[in-house]
This record gives C-alpha cells, sequence and structure tokens, in this order.
C-alpha cells in the first residue's frame, strides 16, 4: 500500500496511473489504521496484567472508528481474549464477520427479541435487574440452551447497573435461575481518568471499596467461577490493584493513554492517521476573506490550499481556525470556518505543496505529531469523541 501511495506523481494525476480505480480510498481523505499497532499495544498492556488476569478489547463505535473487524482480529492477535461492544447490532456484525471467542454486550438489553437474539448469536448480555434476568431464564427455558450472562452492579457512576445494595442478593436470585450461566459480575468507574490524588483518587478507592464488598459476600465457589472486572483502560493503567480476573480496555488499544500523567511510561503507538490531499490551490492577496462567514481574513499575500475534508467527515467544525495539518515536517495552519466537506489551509509557508499532495491531520509527519487529544483540548471534546467522528465517510485503508 506505501509503494501505491509512493507511486502517485502529484503531476501525473489525472494520467492512467494515478488512481486504481473509482473506490480508491486515497481520492480525497481517508483514515489509515495500523493494526500491528493495536496487536503490540495489547501485548503491551498484557505484559502489565497478572497471568491470570484476561483482557477484554473494547470494540464499539466500529472499534472507536478504526474498523472494528480489523480492531478485533488484532486484538485477538495480540492477546486478547474477548471482545467488548456497546449494541446488539455491533455483536451481531462481529459474528457475521466470523469472530468466535466470547463477546460482551455492554449496554443494558431490555427487550425479549433482543436477549433472544444475543442467546441465539451467543453473546453476552449484561444484565442490571431481576427482570432480565427472568426474561433471559424463560428464553433459554424455552430454547433449551444455557444462557450465559453477566451482571453489572453500580459502585458509583451512577448509569448502568443495579443497585449496590441489592447486589449481593440478585446474584443469589440469579443462581437459582437453572438455565442461566452468569459468567461474570462487573462495575465501572467514574473517575479513574483523573489526578492520582484529590477527589479522582478518592471516589475512585470509594468505588475500588464497594466492588470489593461485594466480591466478598460471594461463596468461594462462586468467586472461583466468576469472571470479575472493574477496570477500564484508565483503572488498568491507574493501578493493578484495579486488575482482577480481567479489563476491559478500549483507548489504550488504539495507542493512547486516557491519564495524562502516569506513574510509569508506557509505549503506546496510536493505530490511526487521517489524511487529506489537495484539491485546489489558491493565490491571494491580503485582504481576502475566507470560507463561510469570513471568520478568517488574509493578514498578507497567501497561498491558500484546500482539502476535500470537512466536518461530515469527523473533523469538527468547532476545530475552525485552531488546528495545524502537517506536510514535510512543517505545520499548515487551518484558516476560515471547517465546511461540512472541505476546508482551507494556509501553505504560503510550504509553496512546495502541489495539486495531489497529501497532508496529514492526525497522526505522525517526521518528528511532528498531531493526536486525537490536541484536537479535543481545542474543543472542549475528549479523544474518545474524536475517534469515534471517523466511524461515518472517510474510507479506511487498513496498512
Ligand atoms: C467503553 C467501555 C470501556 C472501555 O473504556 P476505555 O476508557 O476506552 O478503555 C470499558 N468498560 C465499559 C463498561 C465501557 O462501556
Amino acid at each position: 500500500m506505501n509503494d501505491l501511495i509512493a507511486n502517485r506523481d502529484p503531476d501525473n494525476l489525472d494520467s492512467s496511473n494515478g488512481f486504481q480505480s473509482e473506490s480508491d480510498p486515497c481520492q480525497r481523505a481517508w483514515v489509515e489504521v495500523y493494526p500491528n499497532a493495536i496487536q503490540e499495544n495489547v501485548r503491551t498492556i498484557k505484559e502489565r496484567l497478572a497471568d491470570t488476569c484476561a483482557l477484554m478489547a473494547v470494540v464499539k463505535a466500529d472499534g472507536y472508528g478504526h474498523g472494528a473487524e480489523t480492531v478485533s482480529a488484532a486484538a485477538l492477535k495480540g492477546g486478547a481474549s474477548s471482545l467488548g461492544v456497546a449494541t446488539l447490532q455491533e455483536g451481531i456484525e462481529l459474528r457475521h464477520a466470523g469472530f468466535q471467542c466470547p463477546i460482551l454486550l455492554l449496554a443494558n438489553l431490555t427487550e425479549a427479541e433482543e436477549l433472544k437474539s444475543c442467546l441465539h448469536w451467543k453473546l453476552i448480555p449484561t444484565l442490571s435487574s431481576i427482570r432480565e434476568a427472568l426474561i433471559c431464564e424463560k428464553i433459554a427455558q424455552d430454547s433449551g440452551r444455557r444462557f450465559e450472562v453477566q451482571l453489572k452492579f453500580d459502585t458509583g457512576m451512577t448509569r448502568l447497573g443495579c443497585d449496590l445494595y441489592e447486589t449481593p442478593s440478585l446474584i443469589e436470585a440469579i443462581f437459582k435461575l437453572k438455565n442461566l450461566k452468569l459468567k461474570g459480575i462487573y462495575s465501572h468507574l467514574a473517575l479513574a481518568d483523573g489526578e492520582m490524588h484529590g477527589r479522582s483518587q478518592q471516589i475512585t478507592t470509594l468505588q475500588q471499596s464497594r466492588f470489593e464488598d461485594v466480591v466478598n459476600t460471594l461463596p468461594i465457589k462462586a468467586r472461583e467461577d466468576l469472571c470479575i472486572h472493574l477496570a477500564n483502560s484508565a483503572g488498568t493503567l491507574r493501578d493493578k490493584s484495579f486488575h482482577y480476573d480481567m479489563v476491559r480496555v478500549g483507548l489504550a488499544i488504539y495507542g493512547y493513554s486516557p491519564i495524562e500523567y502516569l506513574p510509569q511510561e508506557l509505549n503506546l503507538r496510536p493505530a490511526l492517521a487521517v489524511k487529506a490531499r489537495v484539491c485546489l490551490i489558491r493565490d491571494v492577496p491580503a485582504g481576502v476573506g475566507v470560507s463561510y462567514g469570513h471568520g478568517f481574513i488574509t493578514a498578507r499575500e497567501s497561498r491558500l490550499v484546500v482539502v476535500a475534508i470537512g466536518y461530515a467527515d469527523g473533523v469538527s467544525r468547532a476545530l475552525s481556525g485552531k488546528v495545524t495539518a502537517l506536510f514535510n515536517g512543517r505545520t499548515l495552519p487551518q484558516v476560515g470556518t471547517i465546511t461540512m466537506d472541505q476546508m482551507v489551509l494556509d501553505a504560503t509557508d510550504s509553496p512546495e505543496l502541489s495539486i495531489g499532495g497529501v497532508v496529514t491531520l492526525l497522526g505522525e509527519d517526521g518528528a511532528n505529531q498531531v493526536t486525537p487529544k490536541d484536537w479535543s483540548d481545542l474543543t472542549g471534546s475528549i479523544p474518545w469523541e474524536v475517534l469515534c467522528g471517523f466511524r461515518h465517510r472517510l474510507p479506511r485503508l487498513v496498512i
């Protein structure tokens, strides 16, 4: 694939040796995905886990915008033993793609039809109440099959999961349902990506002690049979004491740390880059207004280049006038409003950039790098949301 890019002489783009085909993903803008990076990241994280601790790769939202199938295959190669998804559809798609490992649905399904599909596709639903447990029991009974489920309980996230105080009795009740097989119990941390002291530390510790209080009520046999898990990426990297039997890792397998100041440095490699091709060059005088609203007026005689990537592709409009693109080791400021399908870059200081030239919006170029966190810091968002933005329109080039 690298050859394919290198062979593209920018001056020759309209000739037959330009694009390989109409479906060539590199026509205007694309996401490059590096499965080897994901495999390596999983391996790197696994090195921090005890041998008895499994790693679930969280691949919801189409693998955080990287492509769920690509990510799942790479993560399993790297040593993940199960996959986590958010929706029933995401789980079914992975089964259609041939993945046979355990797949946990992290969402809370409520409808009998959905839960029936879970059993059919051997997806493990997350229960939060006796209501769903009884529905599952009935479905399992009718089909003559044992239904594997997990139970989530709330230790302080105040979102999904049953109430803390009712957890032990609910576990007991589920154990009594003959057609259910309770595979695991888990909870979710709310502030694990915060600082290692103060409120984040306090609440994370509180969640952990509530979690352990529930675990400690389990009969020995149940404790041995159940997979107990609490940590997301932040919990996993924060401290070994959050690992238990399994960790559920999303962001970190994609190459980013959710915690700004980690106690230990971790060598994660970003598994994605966003690139775009210059489609038009305009040389303009000083004083020219650029893009909708003329939010930017050229201060000097300028060379502007247009790249065909916009907010419909996942580059938030809130980044207008704030981001920079990379080319040949230099940075190009983005100017004017980012529109649905295009944006304008100031290439005055990069005169060698020509039509068809490729700029990097996210990822590395020589010694420079733009990360999802760089973007999210500019808009008050988070890296997770930036990555989910690439779910829709940009073609993916798996390298
Ligand atoms: C999304 C999700 C994760 C993964 O979170 P990261 O911060 O990306 O590691 C883990 N557990 C649950 C329940 C989730 O919904």
